[in-house]
């Protein structure tokens, strides 16, 4: 019996005394097919996007960093780039797969009010360290992304409306080109480079070994879930639609179709269970948040109240993302106002009739609005950030034939969708092929031409095709 390779195995098998040399070079691990920790290395967060990459390289510094990049220049290898594989865009198949996870270094200036943190560190270190300085990065739904792949592809949170998306909050980046070599990428050095990565680079321009975060002053919310029954969607939607129209900026908020899974990990009284409920922080004064919600509370009292005071440093209990890695299918778009008619295709798509199992986990339609659109002509992904709202919708492709199904299901959901969209894409509620699909649709022409022309200096051999799309 002859036994074929993977493209992956021949790849590292015509240039094994090579990667002999590599392994040598660098202070981290070297992988190959067949080597303990390739597999762990090259599984990211999403179980349904599985890589064989040709050689992976976890990187222990920013040598290691220059050093495999120059490896993957000499030997004309594609290069992907991988903190937590929580946005993973095309699988590294056949390319060097450049493994950030072990860059956690994190340093709070708690009087510049700033973060260091290095390529590989989640939120789930930036906010503690932060916190005991009464600061807090402008961070996302859940701790466990990384901060610099979460920034580069815009970063909305829960301060969002207030302060902006966390690219805004950038200071500087600092990032190894396809040739290897580091520059600072800031205001004053390489602003065109640095505009680039903030919301329009994520993978395509070079790897950031670290990045700056200016740090803002919230310690304690307003925040949590209302839980109503899932057949009162429609009304809960098109209530929800009033109460954020002309919201203060304090306020950042989502209604979400949830259809819990059945899975031990969700508490008995949710398990399985339908809800429509509305989520939010207010990071103003508490008793006026509290007001807030009590109009929801006077309306209709909610099943469960999972609203109230909150330390910030809880902010992961806002929306309670699972922290295990998973099989997801994802998809999104943005919205300037939520009609009637869009509410009811994504009732539809998200509620299963009594007694049908559903496809999808969640529909989430976030307001944006706010310092997020204040702040979008300047910024990369200016098409993007002009919505009012954006929706992310996530299935579970538990097996191929759900996975099938779930597909097909989203790509209807979005075409009854299209007459209500703006067109636009906020990429990091994307993965997989999809985010190279639709890169051009975050930008305006003007802003996608300066990218190109960022790309074209930077990366003219188009080393870095695993990220977002910018060839021109
Ligand atoms: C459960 C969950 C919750 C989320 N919540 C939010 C949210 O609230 N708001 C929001 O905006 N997004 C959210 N996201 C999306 C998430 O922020 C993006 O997917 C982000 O890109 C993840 O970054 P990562 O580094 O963890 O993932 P990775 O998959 O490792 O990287 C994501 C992308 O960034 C690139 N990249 C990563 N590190 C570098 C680097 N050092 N240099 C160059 N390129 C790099 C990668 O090549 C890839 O294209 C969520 C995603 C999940 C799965």
């Amino acid at each position: 019996m002859t036994i074929t390779p993977t493209p992956a195995e021949s790849i590292a098998g015509s240039i094994a005394e090579s990667i002999a040399d590599l392994r040598r070079a660098v202070t981290g691990d070297v992988l190959v097919a067949g080597d303990d920790g390739y597999e762990q290395h090259s599984q990211g967060f999403n179980l349904a996007l599985v890589q064989r990459p040709a050689v992976v390289v976890v990187a222990a510094d920013t040598e290691d960093v220059a050093r495999a990049v120059r490896f993957a220049a000499d030997h004309e290898l594609p290069l992907a780039v991988q903190a937590t594989g929580h946005g993973t865009a095309r699988v590294a198949d056949g390319a060097l797969l450049l493994v950030t996870s072990r860059l956690t270094g994190v340093q709070i200036d708690p009087q510049a009010r700033t973060a260091r943190i290095e390529a590989g560190a989640k939120f789930a270190a930036v906010l503690p360290a932060a916190q005991e300085h009464g600061l807090t990065p402008l961070l996302g739904s859940t701790t466990d992304v990384g901060a610099v792949g979460y920034t580069l592809g815009g970063g909305f949170g829960w301060l969002g409306r207030r302060y902006g998306l966390c690219s805004d909050s950038a200071r500087s980046f600092e990032l190894v080109t396809a040739t290897g070599e580091v520059l600072v990428a800031c205001a004053e050095e390489n602003p065109e480079v640095f505009w680039a990565l903030k919301g329009g680079g994520a993978g395509a321009l070079g790897v950031v070994t670290s990045m700056v975060l200016e740090l803002y002053p919230v310690t304690e919310v307003y925040a949590g879930n209302l839980l109503y029954p899932a057949f009162m969607a429609r009304d809960v939607l098109r209530r929800y639609r009033d109460w954020v129209d002309g919201a203060d900026e304090r306020l950042t908020s989502s209604v979400v179709l949830m259809n819990f899974p059945p899975i031990d990990d969700v508490p008995e009284p949710l398990r399985g269970q339908s809800f429509v409920m509305v989520r939010g922080c207010w990071s103003g004064d508490l008793e006026e948040g509290a007001a807030l919600v009590d109009e929801w509370r006077a309306w209709r009292p909610p099943v469960m109240d999972l609203f109230g005071p909150l330390p910030f440093s809880a902010a992961d209990s806002i929306s309670q993302d699972p922290v295990d890695p998973l099989p997801a299918m994802v998809t999104t778009e943005c919205f300037d106002t939520l009609s009637d008619a869009a509410i009811d295709v994504l009732v539809q798509a998200a509620v299963p009739p009594p007694g049908r199992a559903p496809l999808l986990v969640f529909a989430e339609v976030r307001q944006m609005g706010g310092a997020v659109r204040a702040g979008a002509a300047q910024a990369a992904n200016d098409l993007a950030r002009q919505a009012e709202f954006v929706l992310e919708m996530v299935g579970m492709p538990v097996n191929a034939h759900v996975g099938l199904a779930l597909e097909a299901h989203l790509r209807h959901t979005r075409a009854a969708l299209a007459p209500h969209v703006t067109g636009a894409t906020y990429l990091n509620f994307t993965e997989g092929q999809e985010k190279q699909e639709r890169t051009a649709s975050a930008f305006s022409a003007a802003h996608l031409a300066r990218l190109q022309a960022v790309k074209a200096a930077l990366d003219p051999h188009d080393r870095f095709s695993h990220g977002l799309y910018l060839r021109g």
